[in-house]
């Protein structure tokens, strides 16, 4: 669930991003390199952290379901890459019970495992709309002025009352980390901040390395690679959502307010939210077979055709 939802658009970065990936002519095509060796799969929430609620279900068992049908879906068809999962049961990551440091965790199970893609399944809810409605009229006592010449006043006041209504929005959003949170990305892949997961872990010394100028270049290179990888695969992901009935949001990336995971894990890095559980026709969208395996297959699709342009195979 993201909410406050005003955002960047990214339609022409995304079209340099696309253009940029295109070989030049009389390019020499390379043999297939393994370059997606690692796909670290985060369902969003779970335990005590159900995340945004719907009528009669919860964000938290949602994205575990999709998590679930996406590991399985990679494992099957591509042997050679290790799928890690944040959580694979309905507790946060490790059993933890307080989300924040659970966050930390699913970021630093990412990192060591050197994963090449990060993708974080979520569920989003927006503010619903209200109804307002009179239902009777009350008195109300008011005074006017000070010691004696103070007035006790009486008037009719409406009785309103407010009703929630179901929400209408629907559809799929992709995001990558926020715009100014790209200093903490490059911290993340320098992997030099210390004890960045707050887990009360010294930095294993080798780190100390990495204070180098010339890390922190090549830190700031291979982030801008991952940027333009994240869109990349955000993009397949969107354009496979326009190819269902659903509504395609596009991909988004905040201004400041970072997704946190997306900003810490050393690697490119997209959340999707796959839909709004707000709206009824959307929770039964996410709670059904037909929901969960569209939504499945429109990542996996995204993640295949991500393998074949960086992996330059067919
Ligand atoms: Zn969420």
């Amino acid at each position: 669930m993201l909410r406050n939802i005003f955002l960047t658009l990214l339609y022409p970065v995304i079209f340099c991003a696309f253009t940029s990936f295109k070989a030049a002519p009389g390019t020499i095509k390379h043999a297939r390199q393994h370059k997606l060796k690692t796909i670290i799969i985060d369902a969003g929430h779970g335990g005590p952290d159900e995340g945004a609620v719907g009528e009669y279900s919860n964000e938290a068992d949602i994205t575990l379901a999709i998590a679930l049908k996406l590991g399985k879906l990679l494992e099957d068809s591509l042997p050679d890459c290790k799928i890690v999962y944040t959580r694979k049961d309905h507790d946060l990551p490790g059993g933890l019970m307080d989300h924040n440091v659970a966050n930390r965790l699913r970021a630093k199970i990412a990192n060591e495992n050197h994963g090449d893609l990060f993708i974080a399944i979520h569920v989003n809810d927006s503010n619903h709309p209200y109804k307002k409605d009179i239902v009777g009229h009350k008195q109300e006592t008011y005074y006017t002025g000070k010691g004696k010449k103070r007035k006790k006043h009486t008037r009719t006041v409406p009785i309103i009352r407010y009703t929630k209504l179901p929400a209408t929005v629907t559809g799929t959003q992709t995001y990558i980390w926020a715009v100014g949170k790209n200093d903490k990305k490059i911290e993340a892949v320098n992997g030099q901040e210390e004890d960045m997961f707050g887990l009360g872990e010294k930095v294993d010394s080798t780190f100390q390395y990495f204070d180098s100028p010339e890390a922190k270049i090549l830190a700031s290179l291979r982030t801008q690679k991952y940027f333009n990888n994240s869109l990349l695969v955000a993009g397949y992901v969107q354009d496979e959502i326009a190819n269902t009935s659903r509504r395609s949001w596009g991909v988004f990336q905040r201004d400041w307010e970072g997704i946190w995971v997306l900003q810490a894990t050393a690697m490119p890095s997209i959340l999707v939210e796959t839909g709004f559980i707000c709206t009824p026709s959307e929770e039964e969208y996410l709670n059904s077979e037909k929901g969960q395996n569209e939504m499945t297959n429109c990542i996996y699709n995204a993640v295949i055709r991500y393998r074949q342009n960086i992996e330059g195979g067919r």
